[in-house]
C-alpha cells in the first residue's frame, strides 16, 4: 500500500470518528497504532508500551484529535502484549476510564509481574528443552525481564465474555476472541460499518508470530499457539468486512487474501519442516537452525515457537513423531 492509498483510507475512517495514533516501541515491530473512536464514551483501543516518549506523543495524537487524555472514558485491550497494554493504567490514572480486555485475561494482566516472570520460566524450560544451549536460554530470559518496565499491571474493570457486544457511542463491537498471536488476542468486529480492530491478529507486512505462552487459564505447560492461531485465521476469514485496523502497519483491506497467503506459506514452512526431519531426527532447536542458519540470541524463542508450532501440527497430522534423548525432544517422520 502506497502513502497516498493509506493517507486516503485513514482519513476515511477519521471521518467516521475513528483516530489512528502510531506510538513508538523499542521493538523490532517498530511503531504501534492506538486508535482514539469518537463518541461517550471517548475510548481508546490500546495504549502503547510504558515509555515518557510513547506517552508524550500519544498525548499528542490525542489533542490533535482535539481531546486530552484525562477525557479518555474507556481503555480496551487488545491483548496482552506489553507494547499495547503497558500505558493502559497510566491512562487510566490520569483519566478515570474504564478499562476493557477479555475476560479470560483479567488474571493475566492483574498479575502482569508474577505473570511475566513465569512465562519466562516456560520460556526458559522449554528452549532447553528444545534443544537451545542452557546459557542462551538464560540470557534470553535476562533480556526478558529487562523488557518488563515497558509494561505495566492492567486492572480490567470491564471483563468482555467472546460473543458480548461493546456498545460505543452508535456503534457495536462485536467481541471476538481469536488466541494464536497470543492467548489473548480479541478481534472488535464493527458490523455495520463493515471493519474490525485487529489487534496483532493480522498484520499487513509481515506474519504475526504465533508466539508460545503460558495459557490463560493459569493450567501448566504452554499453548498450541499455531494450531490455535490456524483455526483462529480460519473463523476471520469467514468475516464479512472491508477493513481491519491492525496494531502495526497498515489499514487491511483484503483481508481474504491476506489469510490465504498466511495460511500457504504455513504449509510449506510444515513442509519443509517434514523434509528437514526426513533427512534425520532433529530437536526443535535444530530444525531452527536448519532453516535460519545460525540462530541469534535474540531471536530463539521466537523462531522455536514458530517450529514448535509446526511440529504440533504435524503431530497432529501424524506424521511426526518424538522421542527423548539425554533429557532433549527428538523429533523424526513417521509417515
Ligand atoms: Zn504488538
Amino acid at each position: 500500500m502506497d502513502e497516498a492509498q493509506r493517507e486516503k483510507i485513514l482519513a476515511e475512517v477519521r471521518s467516521t470518528g475513528v483516530h489512528t495514533m502510531p506510538v513508538p516501541t523499542p521493538f523490532a515491530v517498530g511503531r504501534i497504532n492506538c486508535y482514539l473512536v469518537e463518541g461517550d464514551p471517548l475510548t481508546l483501543i490500546d495504549a502503547g508500551p510504558r515509555s515518557n516518549q510513547s506517552l508524550a506523543e500519544l498525548d499528542i495524537h490525542i489533542n490533535d484529535a482535539g481531546h486530552r487524555v484525562e477525557d479518555i472514558q474507556l481503555v480496551v485491550a487488545t491483548h496482552q502484549h506489553i507494547d499495547h497494554i503497558g500505558l493502559i493504567r497510566t491512562v487510566a490514572e490520569r483519566s478515570g476510564a474504564e478499562v476493557a480486555a477479555l475476560d479470560k485475561s483479567v488474571a493475566r494482566l492483574a498479575t502482569f509481574g508474577t505473570s511475566s516472570d513465569s512465562e519466562d520460566e516456560m520460556a526458559v524450560q522449554l528452549m532447553v528443552r528444545h534443544g537451545v544451549a542452557d546459557e542462551i536460554a538464560n540470557t534470553l530470559q535476562r533480556l526478558s525481564s529487562s523488557y518488563r518496565e515497558w509494561g505495566d499491571t492492567v486492572d480490567v474493570t470491564m471483563p468482555l465474555a467472546e460473543g458480548s457486544t461493546l456498545e460505543l457511542d452508535g456503534r457495536s463491537l462485536k467481541v471476538l476472541h481469536r488466541p494464536g498471536h497470543s492467548p489473548s488476542d480479541t478481534v472488535f468486529f464493527d458490523e455495520q460499518h463493515r471493519m474490525a480492530f485487529g489487534g496483532d491478529h493480522l498484520l499487513s507486512h509481515i506474519s504475526s508470530n504465533p508466539l508460545i505462552s503460558r495459557p490463560l487459564d493459569g493450567s501448566p505447560g504452554r499453548t498450541r499457539s499455531l494450531v490455535n492461531y490456524t483455526e483462529s485465521l480460519l473463523k476471520t476469514k469467514e468475516m464479512d468486512i472491508d477493513l481491519m485496523l491492525s496494531g502495526h502497519g497498515d489499514p487491511i483491506i483484503d483481508h481474504v487474501r491476506l489469510i490465504d497467503k498466511r495460511l500457504e506459506s504455513q504449509v510449506r514452512r510444515s513442509e519443509k519442516i517434514h523434509a528437514i526431519l526426513a533427512e534425520r531426527p532433529r530437536s526443535a532447536h535444530g530444525i531452527a537452525e536448519a532453516i535460519w542458519g545460525n540462530v541469534a540470541v535474540t531471536q530463539a524463542f521466537l523462531t522455536l515457537s514458530e517450529v514448535i508450532g509446526h511440529i504440533d501440527i504435524l503431530t497432529d497430522q501424524g506424521r511426526v513423531q518424538e522421542s527423548e534423548v539425554d533429557g532433549v525432544l527428538i523429533y523424526e517422520v513417521s509417515d
